[in-house]
Protein backbone atom coordinates (compact mmCIF):
# COMPACT_ATOMS: atom_id res chain seq x y z
CA UNK A 1 0.00 0.00 0.00
CA UNK A 2 1.55 3.17 -1.28
CA UNK A 3 1.30 6.16 0.83
CA UNK A 4 1.34 9.47 -1.36
CA UNK A 5 1.03 12.95 0.26
CA UNK A 6 1.25 15.40 -2.04
CA UNK A 7 -0.82 16.15 -5.12
CA UNK A 8 1.68 15.75 -7.93
CA UNK A 9 2.88 12.78 -7.14
CA UNK A 10 -1.01 11.21 -6.61
CA UNK A 11 -1.82 12.66 -9.86
CA UNK A 12 1.38 11.25 -12.05
CA UNK A 13 0.07 7.91 -10.41
CA UNK A 14 -3.45 7.79 -11.46
CA UNK A 15 -2.33 9.20 -14.52
CA UNK A 16 -0.15 6.16 -15.26
CA UNK A 17 -2.54 3.94 -13.90
CA UNK A 18 -5.09 5.18 -16.42
CA UNK A 19 -2.71 4.35 -19.38
CA UNK A 20 -2.34 0.56 -18.50
CA UNK A 21 -6.55 0.93 -18.83
CA UNK A 22 -7.18 -0.30 -15.09
CA UNK A 23 -10.35 0.78 -13.47
CA UNK A 24 -9.61 3.27 -10.54
CA UNK A 25 -12.16 3.36 -7.12
CA UNK A 26 -12.20 6.05 -4.97
CA UNK A 27 -13.01 6.35 -1.43
CA UNK A 28 -12.52 9.53 -0.02
CA UNK A 29 -12.94 10.46 3.84
CA UNK A 30 -11.95 12.51 6.42
CA UNK A 31 -10.49 9.27 8.48
CA UNK A 32 -11.16 8.45 11.59
CA UNK A 33 -12.13 5.14 9.69
CA UNK A 34 -15.10 2.46 10.80
CA UNK A 35 -17.09 0.08 9.13
CA UNK A 36 -18.68 2.39 7.19
CA UNK A 37 -15.99 3.75 5.39
CA UNK A 38 -14.79 -0.08 5.43
CA UNK A 39 -17.53 -0.67 3.32
CA UNK A 40 -17.24 1.72 0.53
CA UNK A 41 -13.67 0.20 0.62
CA UNK A 42 -14.77 -3.40 0.52
CA UNK A 43 -17.19 -2.32 -2.71
CA UNK A 44 -14.58 -0.46 -4.56
CA UNK A 45 -11.91 -3.43 -3.93
CA UNK A 46 -14.80 -5.52 -5.60
CA UNK A 47 -15.99 -3.26 -8.80
CA UNK A 48 -12.37 -1.73 -9.17
CA UNK A 49 -8.97 -2.90 -10.63
CA UNK A 50 -7.17 -0.63 -8.19
CA UNK A 51 -8.65 1.77 -4.83
CA UNK A 52 -7.50 4.97 -3.80
CA UNK A 53 -8.58 5.78 -0.25
CA UNK A 54 -7.89 9.72 0.55
CA UNK A 55 -8.12 11.12 3.84
CA UNK A 56 -8.03 14.74 4.48
CA UNK A 57 -10.22 16.56 6.91
CA UNK A 58 -11.11 19.73 4.97
CA UNK A 59 -10.79 23.18 6.71
CA UNK A 60 -13.26 24.65 3.78
CA UNK A 61 -16.31 22.10 4.89
CA UNK A 62 -16.08 23.00 8.82
CA UNK A 63 -18.32 26.32 9.63
CA UNK A 64 -17.15 26.06 13.29
CA UNK A 65 -13.65 26.21 13.99
CA UNK A 66 -13.90 24.31 17.29
CA UNK A 67 -15.25 21.65 15.18
CA UNK A 68 -12.59 21.03 12.84
CA UNK A 69 -10.51 21.60 15.49
CA UNK A 70 -12.11 18.84 17.46
CA UNK A 71 -12.86 16.44 14.60
CA UNK A 72 -10.88 13.18 15.42
CA UNK A 73 -7.57 12.64 13.91
CA UNK A 74 -6.07 9.33 13.85
CA UNK A 75 -3.94 8.39 11.14
CA UNK A 76 -1.60 5.66 12.51
CA UNK A 77 -4.75 3.47 13.75
CA UNK A 78 -6.54 4.58 10.21
CA UNK A 79 -3.42 2.71 8.44
CA UNK A 80 -3.32 -0.39 11.03
CA UNK A 81 -7.19 -0.80 10.36
CA UNK A 82 -7.00 -1.02 6.55
CA UNK A 83 -3.73 -2.75 6.43
CA UNK A 84 -4.92 -6.21 5.78
CA UNK A 85 -7.10 -4.87 2.84
CA UNK A 86 -5.68 -4.71 -0.64
CA UNK A 87 -5.63 -0.77 -0.86
CA UNK A 88 -3.65 0.69 -3.09
CA UNK A 89 -2.76 3.95 -2.08
CA UNK A 90 -3.87 6.21 0.44
CA UNK A 91 -3.60 9.70 0.05
CA UNK A 92 -2.95 11.86 2.84
CA UNK A 93 -2.30 15.28 1.89
CA UNK A 94 -1.73 18.51 3.97
CA UNK A 95 -3.82 21.28 3.69
CA UNK A 96 -1.43 23.39 2.09
CA UNK A 97 -1.14 20.74 -0.57
CA UNK A 98 -4.86 20.59 -1.15
CA UNK A 99 -5.15 24.72 -0.76
CA UNK A 100 -3.31 27.75 -1.33
CA UNK A 101 -3.84 30.77 0.20
CA UNK A 102 -6.90 33.03 -0.60
CA UNK A 103 -8.24 30.12 -3.22
CA UNK A 104 -11.42 30.65 -4.26
CA UNK A 105 -14.11 28.00 -3.64
CA UNK A 106 -15.84 26.14 -6.77
CA UNK A 107 -18.76 28.41 -7.78
CA UNK A 108 -21.34 25.63 -9.22
CA UNK A 109 -25.16 26.11 -9.13
CA UNK A 110 -26.52 23.27 -7.09
CA UNK A 111 -30.05 24.35 -7.91
CA UNK A 112 -31.24 24.31 -4.23
CA UNK A 113 -30.25 21.24 -2.93
CA UNK A 114 -27.19 23.35 -1.09
CA UNK A 115 -29.75 25.88 0.82
CA UNK A 116 -31.56 22.90 2.59
CA UNK A 117 -31.56 20.97 5.47
CA UNK A 118 -27.20 20.53 6.44
CA UNK A 119 -27.43 23.95 4.02
CA UNK A 120 -30.07 25.79 6.04
CA UNK A 121 -27.73 24.74 9.46
CA UNK A 122 -24.06 25.13 7.88
CA UNK A 123 -23.74 28.17 5.90
CA UNK A 124 -21.03 27.49 3.46
CA UNK A 125 -20.31 23.49 3.97
CA UNK A 126 -21.77 22.07 0.91
CA UNK A 127 -19.22 24.48 -1.17
CA UNK A 128 -16.29 23.25 0.59
CA UNK A 129 -17.54 19.72 0.17
CA UNK A 130 -17.52 20.50 -3.83
CA UNK A 131 -14.66 22.17 -3.74
CA UNK A 132 -12.74 19.54 -2.34
CA UNK A 133 -14.27 16.62 -4.24
CA UNK A 134 -13.62 18.43 -7.69
CA UNK A 135 -10.21 19.00 -6.39
CA UNK A 136 -9.75 15.51 -5.86
CA UNK A 137 -11.60 13.79 -8.25
CA UNK A 138 -9.14 16.38 -10.57
CA UNK A 139 -6.71 14.76 -9.17
CA UNK A 140 -7.20 11.01 -9.10
CA UNK A 141 -9.86 10.52 -12.48
CA UNK A 142 -11.59 8.28 -10.76
CA UNK A 143 -13.81 5.38 -12.88
CA UNK A 144 -16.16 5.30 -9.94
CA UNK A 145 -16.20 6.94 -6.46
CA UNK A 146 -17.89 5.80 -3.26
CA UNK A 147 -20.18 7.77 -1.42
CA UNK A 148 -22.56 6.87 2.21
CA UNK A 149 -26.22 7.55 2.23
CA UNK A 150 -25.35 8.33 5.63
CA UNK A 151 -24.62 11.99 4.07
CA UNK A 152 -27.59 11.71 1.76
CA UNK A 153 -27.74 15.30 0.96
CA UNK A 154 -23.73 15.27 0.03
CA UNK A 155 -24.18 11.96 -1.54
CA UNK A 156 -27.20 13.82 -3.84
CA UNK A 157 -25.09 17.29 -4.43
CA UNK A 158 -21.72 15.70 -5.31
CA UNK A 159 -24.05 13.44 -7.63
CA UNK A 160 -25.08 16.54 -9.65
CA UNK A 161 -21.45 18.59 -9.43
CA UNK A 162 -19.58 15.22 -10.81
CA UNK A 163 -22.40 14.68 -13.57
CA UNK A 164 -21.26 18.08 -15.01
CA UNK A 165 -18.17 18.53 -14.50
CA UNK A 166 -16.41 14.89 -13.95
CA UNK A 167 -18.93 12.74 -16.18
CA UNK A 168 -16.52 9.72 -16.84
CA UNK A 169 -16.60 9.44 -12.95
CA UNK A 170 -19.85 6.93 -11.61
CA UNK A 171 -20.88 8.53 -8.13
CA UNK A 172 -22.03 5.54 -6.22
CA UNK A 173 -23.94 5.94 -2.95
CA UNK A 174 -23.50 3.03 -0.49
CA UNK A 175 -26.22 1.94 2.48
CA UNK A 176 -25.46 3.16 5.95
CA UNK A 177 -23.16 0.89 8.67
CA UNK A 178 -24.91 0.78 12.03
CA UNK A 179 -23.89 -0.16 15.25
CA UNK A 180 -26.16 -3.30 16.27
CA UNK A 181 -27.78 -1.24 18.36
CA UNK A 182 -29.21 0.91 15.17
CA UNK A 183 -26.61 4.25 15.78
CA UNK A 184 -25.48 5.17 12.11
CA UNK A 185 -21.19 4.78 12.90
CA UNK A 186 -19.80 7.85 12.95
CA UNK A 187 -16.46 9.25 13.43
CA UNK A 188 -17.98 12.17 15.37
CA UNK A 189 -19.56 8.56 17.97
CA UNK A 190 -15.73 8.57 18.97
CA UNK A 191 -16.11 11.73 20.45
CA UNK A 192 -19.37 10.62 22.78
CA UNK A 193 -18.74 9.12 26.31
CA UNK A 194 -20.76 5.56 26.47
CA UNK A 195 -23.44 7.56 28.47
CA UNK A 196 -23.66 9.98 25.40
CA UNK A 197 -23.73 7.36 22.33
CA UNK A 198 -26.70 5.41 24.48
CA UNK A 199 -28.69 8.65 24.81
CA UNK A 200 -27.72 9.43 20.96
CA UNK A 201 -30.10 5.94 20.15
CA UNK A 202 -33.12 8.12 20.30
CA UNK A 203 -32.12 9.39 16.35
CA UNK A 204 -31.98 5.76 14.85
CA UNK A 205 -35.10 4.91 16.94
CA UNK A 206 -37.22 7.89 15.86
CA UNK A 207 -36.22 6.96 11.94
CA UNK A 208 -37.13 3.38 12.31
CA UNK A 209 -40.30 4.45 14.11
CA UNK A 210 -40.92 6.84 11.18
CA UNK A 211 -40.78 4.23 8.76
CA UNK A 212 -42.64 1.65 10.81
CA UNK A 213 -45.57 3.83 11.17
CA UNK A 214 -45.30 5.09 7.47
CA UNK A 215 -48.50 3.44 5.91
CA UNK A 216 -50.20 4.25 9.01
CA UNK A 217 -50.16 7.86 10.06
CA UNK A 218 -49.84 11.49 8.76
CA UNK A 219 -46.61 12.98 8.37
CA UNK A 220 -47.54 15.59 10.88
CA UNK A 221 -48.29 13.07 13.21
CA UNK A 222 -44.99 11.05 12.97
CA UNK A 223 -42.92 14.10 12.96
CA UNK A 224 -45.04 15.52 16.43
CA UNK A 225 -44.65 12.26 18.38
CA UNK A 226 -40.79 12.34 17.25
CA UNK A 227 -40.24 15.93 18.25
CA UNK A 228 -42.23 15.19 21.78
CA UNK A 229 -39.90 12.40 21.93
CA UNK A 230 -36.58 14.23 21.54
CA UNK A 231 -37.56 17.34 24.27
CA UNK A 232 -37.82 14.26 26.24
CA UNK A 233 -34.03 13.47 25.80
CA UNK A 234 -30.44 14.53 26.23
CA UNK A 235 -29.88 16.03 22.55
CA UNK A 236 -31.05 19.00 20.93
CA UNK A 237 -32.97 18.56 18.09
CA UNK A 238 -31.74 20.55 14.99
CA UNK A 239 -34.29 19.60 12.15
CA UNK A 240 -36.02 16.54 11.93
CA UNK A 241 -37.75 16.53 7.94
CA UNK A 242 -39.06 14.14 6.05
CA UNK A 243 -38.13 15.14 2.49
CA UNK A 244 -38.47 14.03 -1.39
CA UNK A 245 -35.25 12.12 -1.93
CA UNK A 246 -35.04 13.79 -5.20
CA UNK A 247 -35.80 18.07 -4.67
CA UNK A 248 -34.82 17.57 -0.69
CA UNK A 249 -38.12 19.64 -0.11
CA UNK A 250 -40.05 19.20 2.93
CA UNK A 251 -43.29 17.41 2.35
CA UNK A 252 -46.45 17.39 4.15
CA UNK A 253 -48.21 14.74 2.23
CA UNK A 254 -47.50 11.09 0.74
CA UNK A 255 -46.61 10.82 -2.62
CA UNK A 256 -45.47 8.07 -4.78
CA UNK A 257 -42.31 9.26 -5.18
CA UNK A 258 -39.29 7.82 -2.30
CA UNK A 259 -39.04 10.26 0.75
CA UNK A 260 -36.50 10.21 3.29
CA UNK A 261 -35.94 11.29 7.55
CA UNK A 262 -33.60 13.37 7.68
CA UNK A 263 -31.97 14.13 11.51
CA UNK A 264 -29.47 16.24 12.74
CA UNK A 265 -29.26 16.51 16.82
CA UNK A 266 -26.32 17.54 18.90
CA UNK A 267 -25.27 15.68 21.74
CA UNK A 268 -23.59 18.79 23.50
CA UNK A 269 -21.45 19.60 20.95
CA UNK A 270 -21.22 16.64 19.23
CA UNK A 271 -23.12 17.11 16.02
CA UNK A 272 -24.99 13.93 14.63
CA UNK A 273 -26.83 13.30 11.49
CA UNK A 274 -28.62 10.20 10.35
CA UNK A 275 -31.50 9.02 7.53
CA UNK A 276 -33.96 6.56 6.45
CA UNK A 277 -35.64 5.93 2.92
CA UNK A 278 -39.42 5.34 3.24
CA UNK A 279 -41.09 4.41 0.26
P1 LIG B 1 -16.41 11.13 6.37
O1 LIG B 1 -15.07 10.58 6.71
O2 LIG B 1 -17.33 11.25 7.53
O3 LIG B 1 -16.33 12.37 5.51
O4 LIG B 1 -17.08 10.03 5.46
C1 LIG B 1 -16.47 9.54 4.31
C2 LIG B 1 -17.46 8.75 3.53
O5 LIG B 1 -17.93 7.66 4.34
C3 LIG B 1 -18.69 9.57 3.14
O6 LIG B 1 -19.07 9.21 1.82
C4 LIG B 1 -19.72 9.14 4.15
O7 LIG B 1 -21.04 9.27 3.70
C5 LIG B 1 -19.34 7.68 4.34
N1 LIG B 1 -19.85 7.18 5.62
C6 LIG B 1 -19.73 7.77 6.83
N2 LIG B 1 -20.39 7.06 7.76
C7 LIG B 1 -20.96 6.01 7.12
C8 LIG B 1 -21.79 4.91 7.53
N3 LIG B 1 -22.17 4.75 8.79
N4 LIG B 1 -22.18 4.03 6.59
C9 LIG B 1 -21.81 4.17 5.29
N5 LIG B 1 -21.03 5.19 4.84
C10 LIG B 1 -20.62 6.09 5.74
Amino acid sequence: MKIIRTALEIHQYCSNLKKTGRKIGFVPTMGALHDGHLSLIDLSLLKCDVTILSIFVNPAQFNESLDFKNYPRQESEDLLKIGHRKVDAVFIPSVDEMYSKNEPMLEFDLEGLDLVLEGKWRPGHFKGVITVVDKLFRLISPDKAYFGQKDFQQLCIIKKMSAALHPNTEVIGCEIIREPNGLAMSSRNALLTDTEKLEALIISKTLFEIKDNWEKSSIQELLNNAKREFEKSNLQLEYLEIVDAETLNSIYTKSNSPSIACIAAKSGNVRLIDNIILY
